[in-house]
């Protein structure tokens, strides 16, 4: 039997319907959310994904501004401009597109980023807020994740949920989100030994590894919950998952597909985010 899709743009467009509708009803009390996007240097994969967040923030009536600063730009350059936007009153949500160019501390660039426009949740005090189960804003792709889950009605407690890969931005706090939604969470990474071990056991299992067609069969177990996380491509050029889809989706319960699954979500809770944190900003006069 073949697995049902987990239709990440259908979920994404039913979501972006109710933000657009809660931004309406802000702006109707003369608040406009506005995110700010900082694109340092030249890379273009980061060029089209900040378009897209400007062109979903337009979509959903939310303002948008983009600071383009060269590949030369110095950290104090960076940190004066974060500064400013977080004194913005018309800037609620601040985003510094990843990677920054190799002379910048990233870490350090993230915590100048006032925790209450950190709409990406990288900043360590969401972070923390996050591993403490307090109100924070979650990093939108694993936000993502969870959102579809709900959305098909799956039960997250007492589920054995495997994550592939512990990167900040994705394995980790995907793991951490479901644990905080009591299930038993295992993180895997490129030194497990024997993935499969590990993975046939999983009730949920998320790839974030970004490597193609690393799932296979034999990795899942009959039944699962199958969420792919990759943006890879193959030797066609085409995007495609950490899955093989076509084997995968014969043995699992549900699958998300790649493009159309996680993707569409993770830019649908970076809209979420921003309208919280313009939210946040009022109950702060
Ligand atoms: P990353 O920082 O490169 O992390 C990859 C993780 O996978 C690492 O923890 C790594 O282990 C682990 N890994 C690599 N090869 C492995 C293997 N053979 N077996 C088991 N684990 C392995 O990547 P990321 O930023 O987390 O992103 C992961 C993937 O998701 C990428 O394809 C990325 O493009 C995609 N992504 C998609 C979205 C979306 O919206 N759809 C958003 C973000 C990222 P080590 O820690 O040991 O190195």
């Amino acid at each position: 039997m073949a697995a049902e899709l987990i239709d990440g743009k259908e979920i994404a467009r039913k979501k972006q319907a109710h933000i657009g509708s809660e931004v309406q009803k802000l702006k109707a009390e003369g608040i406009t959310p506005g995110l700010a996007v900082i694109l340092a240097g030249n890379n273009q994969a980061s060029r089209t994904y900040v378009k897209n967040k400007q062109k979903t923030c337009d979509k959903l009536g939310m303002n948008s501004m983009l600071i383009e600063l060269p590949e030369s730009v110095t950290e104090q350059e960076l940190i004066r401009k974060i500064n400013e936007l977080n004194e913005s009153e018309d800037i609620h949500g601040i985003l510094v597109q990843l990677p920054l160019p190799s002379h910048i501390n990233e870490k350090a660039i993230i915590e100048i980023i006032s925790p209450d426009k950190d709409v990406d949740g990288f900043h360590p005090i969401n972070i923390g807020r996050m591993m403490t189960a307090q109100d924070a804003f979650i990093p939108c792709t694993p936000a993502g994740i969870v959102e579809m889950l709900n959305s098909i009605g799956a039960d997250i407690s007492g589920k054995h949920v495997v994550v592939i890969g512990r990167s900040n931005i994705v394995g980790k706090p995907a793991g951490q989100l479901f644990l905080n939604e009591d299930a038993t969470v295992t993180y895997c990474h490129s030194k497990t030994a024997d993935l499969k071990e590990y993975t046939k056991r999983a009730d949920i299992l998320v790839a974030a590894a970004g490597k193609t067609k690393l799932i296979t069969k034999d990795h899942v177990k009959n039944g699962a919950i199958v969420i792919d996380v990759g943006m890879n491509r193959n030797e066609e050029g085409k995007l495609c998952g950490d899955v093989d889809f076509e084997a995968v989706k014969h043995k699992a319960g549900f699958i998300t597909p790649v493009p159309g699954g996680v993707g569409p979500m993770t830019i649908t809770m970076l809209m979420h985010n921003t309208l919280k944190a313009a939210k946040l900003s009022i109950s702060k006069i």
